[in-house]
């Protein structure tokens, strides 16, 4: 699952985690106590879970069109 960060648009993904930050690959963004965006610093409240697969399958059906 990808947590993305409201403000900044940092992603945070549970399957690689943050390792610069001392987060291991697999945690689940949910089960972290804390986290700051490592970019703009806002706390765990300002990521909003991201919608996954939505881009991809948009552009194939954008391509329709064309046929
Ligand atoms: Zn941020």
């Amino acid at each position: 699952m990808k947590y993305v960060c409201e403000l900044c648009g940092k992603v945070y993904d549970d399957t690689v985690g943050d390792i610069a930050h001392g987060i291991p690959a697999g945690t689940d963004f949910l089960s972290l106590t804390a986290y700051e965006c490592p970019d703009c610093g806002s706390g765990k409240e300002a990521f909003v879970q991201a919608a996954s697969g939505a881009s991809a399958a948009q552009s194939t059906s954008d391509h329709d069109s064309q046929r």
